[in-house]
């Protein structure tokens, strides 16, 4: 299986995609992941992606497509991956293609999460990741259940994004809207595109996600 999942930020995506991992122990991929152990680990690519990131942008497609390259090599990826936030842009896109089809093995399906602007907003003010497993929850909606906690045993211990407020919010959802959402079209002509609704349930979303990629 090799997904690309597609659509805006907090569409609920990563959520998906670790819920998709834990089910079919095929990896989740997420550039926002991996920049964010970059930032953690204080490396020269952490320190320049911190700033793109606070301010809502997009870190460069070279460096992308080079972070995805080696992440696509690992053993783990051999089984397929599931790309959560990655590709973003056209030139992604077409380095994406050019790295699966030297490998023969291209992307299967792409799935767009569609969903609401005014539902989006409350996703975003609710959204906690935990700083140790990396595991996301919704205070309201997927909030860590009683004896629910990381795999040594620990209680999750949540923080909101720092990318997460309202400002640098609005600046993601336009560079989405003007960089991103010409995948739609760009997956569409190839055949590849299914679209889902990602509002209702994780269940819901779940059974609508597993239907498009079965299909
Ligand atoms: P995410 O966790 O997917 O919302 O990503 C958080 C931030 O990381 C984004 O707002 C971008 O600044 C950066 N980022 C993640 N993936 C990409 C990508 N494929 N291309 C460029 N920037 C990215």
């Amino acid at each position: 299986m090799r997904l690309v999942l597609l659509g805006a930020p907090g569409s609920g995506k990563g959520t998906q995609a670790q819920r998709l991992q834990a089910r079919s122990r095929v990896p989740q991929v997420s550039t926002g992941d991996l920049l964010r152990e970059a930032v953690a680990a204080g490396t020269d690519l952490g320190r320049a992606a911190k700033i793109v990131m606070d301010a809502g942008q997009l870190v460069d497609d070279p460096t992308m497509l080079g972070i995805i390259r080696e992440r696509l090599a690992r053993p783990d990826a051999k089984r397929g991956f599931i790309l959560d936030g990655f590709p973003r842009t056209i030139v992604q896109a077409d380095g994406l293609a050019a790295l699966l089809s030297q490998i023969g093995q291209p992307v299967d399906a792409v799935v767009l999460f569609e969903i609401d602007p005014e539902v989006l907003g409350r996703r975003f003010s609710g959204r906690r990741s935990c700083r140790r497993c990396g595991r996301v929850f919704h205070l309201e909606s997927n909030p860590p259940r009683t004896g629910d906690n990381c795999a040594d045993g620990m209680p999750h211990d949540l923080f909101q994004r720092p990318d997460d407020n309202d400002e640098t919010v609005r600046k993601r959802l336009a560079v989405y809207r003007e960089r991103t959402q010409p995948l739609i079209d760009y997956y569409a002509k190839r055949g590849l595109l299914h679209r889902i609704d990602a509002d209702g349930s994780l269940e819901d979303v779940d059974a609508r996600l597993e239907n498009a990629i079965r299909r």
